[in-house]
């Protein structure tokens, strides 16, 4: 069926000042964007109200590499304009899976209910397909999923046999389709690669010409040696490609840091390679809560951890340890959002201060306690990021929106998310427009300069023959609503999603 859009103003997804226009879509695709098309042109006409039609909004950084399998209807995200996501963000995909890392993963995912019986890129997405999911899908391939495949996850250094696998295997997935390569250096196993082993890895990457998109080694204490080193890492690899994840200035000791980072990227740019950076418009971060951990249950994955903590012994000396760690107020500047222990289950949204205190534990122990019946599941938002650097961050010309969470379904039945997981593209759009960006600026950051880093030549602009994946908000009501009370809200503003020339959501 063709569907005329009408009596609206586009942005593109080019940057284009906005105009008026009718767009036609039939048969999955765009099929003409004229200043007028007769009602007559369609058996379907959709009139706006002089509101904005823009290209579907891109994700750039997602993890529903598990939750669109388990529920395909992927509501959070296209519940905010949102059509396309990439995925296996922060090192972590959903293959190649060996003997090394599959039972680990499955672990790790338990909360979704899928079985990974699927090895590579292509099995997958194949998995995936079969569920006809109502949100388009890339993915990046892990570096701590490609680690642990040829090495598991307590290897601290590889062989070179080790390292020519892992290079082979990154290779094959990039050939059958892979969006590009990730890290997570944050992480267990990815945090013990020395940077030449990175560098090797950015080759592959180069030689296809594929991104490499990075969480860093450190976002805080260390951010700028840490841009640093992945910058010297690329140079030396002859990366034209690199992405930097959910890019911040973590704990407010840090936030000065913000000029030298810029300053650095810039360098980088002008050195020649193409520098983008994602972020989410939320000044709290979110992950596993066992990043937390001191010393050498820190350096656990979650199921050595889970052993760890079947001991009593084991579980009052780490939480002698965490606490030692810690100053007490810091426990305040961190939420619980989801976990399946029973002491947390019901109260998620609630700092890990103020439920230590009603369960009359110090709040170590309670995390401890949290980790010990859910290591893998557990996650917590964290506080300590900047207002004023997350607006100049989201202002960056080459900066897009990641919103760093899976699609969830309306209810929490694959677990609770982060307000960001509902909220992310509506609140990066207000945030941008009440700084002064012009809307079809803003608009290209979510959608055409997305395309173009992550190479979707099918999407991301409102033109003839491109993917008809559309997003319409009014410019005055579009807004993140979701909060850490009550996560799973729609966005304000969004009109309607539109995937191939269907209707996917409206509100
Ligand atoms: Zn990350
Ligand atoms: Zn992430």
């Amino acid at each position: 069926m063709r569907t005329l859009f009408r009596d609206l103003w586009l942005a593109d997804g080019s940057g284009a000042p906005l105009r008026r226009s009718a767009v036609l879509a039939g048969d999955g695709k765009i099929l003409a964007v004229e200043p007028d098309l007769p009602r007559s042109a369609a058996e379907r006409t959709v009139e706006l109200g002089g509101r904005i039609l823009a290209p579907g909004f891109i994700d750039v950084h997602g993890h529903s590499d598990l939750a669109l399998p388990a529920r395909p209807e992927g509501f959070g995200k296209i519940s905010q304009g949102i059509t396309t996501e990439i995925m296996g963000n922060c090192g972590l995909s959903a293959f190649p899976l060996t003997g090394r890392n599959r039972e680990h993963l499955q672990e790790l995912w338990a909360q979704y209910g899928v079985t990974l019986d699927w090895s590579d890129f292509r099995g997958w997405r194949a998995a995936l397909s079969a569920r006809a999911p109502k949100l388009r899908a890339e993915a990046l391939a892990g570096h701590n999923t490609l680690r642990a495949a040829v090495a598991g996850y307590e290897t601290e250094t590889l062989t070179s046999a080790q390292l020519e696998e892992m290079k082979t295997l990154l290779d094959a997935e990039l050939a059958a389709g892979a969006a590009g390569l990730s890290s997570g250096l944050l992480y267990v196993p990815g945090k013990f690669a020395p940077p030449g082993e990175i560098v090797e890895l950015m080759r592959v990457a180069a030689r296809r010409d594929r991104p490499y998109a990075t969480h860093l080694r450190s976002e805080g204490n260390e951010l700028l040696e840490a841009l640093g080193e992945t910058i010297d890492c690329a140079r030396e690899a002859g990366l034209r490609r690199l992405h930097i994840s959910h890019f911040k200035t973590a704990g407010a000791a840090n936030w000065e840091k913000l000029d030298a980072a810029l300053e650095l990227l810039e360098e980088a740019q002008k050195g020649g390679i193409a520098v983008t950076v994602d972020r989410y418009p939320y000044t709290e971060s979110m992950t596993q809560l066992s990043v937390i951990l001191p010393g050498k249950a820190g350096d656990l994955d979650d199921s050595a951890l889970s052993r760890l903590l079947r001991s009593t012994e084991e579980r009052e000396k780490l939480a002698l340890e965490l606490a030692a760690s810690r100053p007490a107020a810091y426990w305040k500047t961190v939420t619980l959002v989801s976990t399946r222990s029973s002491a947390g289950r019901n109260h998620a949204g609630q700092t890990i201060a103020a439920l230590a205190e009603r369960a009359g534990r110090t709040p170590a122990e309670f995390a401890v306690e949290l980790l010990a019946e859910d290591a893998a599941g557990t996650t917590a938002a964290f506080r300590g990021m900047s207002p004023e650097n997350m607006r100049r961050i989201l202002g960056l010309p080459f900066c897009m929106m990641g919103s760093d969470e899976n699609a969830r379904p309306a209810d929490d039945s694959i677990g609770r998310c982060h307000p960001r997981g509902f909220g992310s593209a509506a609140r990066f759009l207000r945030l941008r427009l009440d700084t002064g960006s012009p809307i079809e600026a803003a608009v290209r950051q979510m959608t055409g300069l997305a395309a173009e880093t992550f190479q979707l030549a099918d999407r991301g602009l409102v033109r003839p023959g491109l993917c008809a994946d559309l997003a319409a908000f009014d410019p005055d009501e579009v807004d993140g609503t979701a909060d850490f009370s009550n996560p799973h809200t729609p966005a304000a503003g969004i009109i309607f999603t539109v995937t191939g020339g269907e209707f996917v959501y409206r509100s």
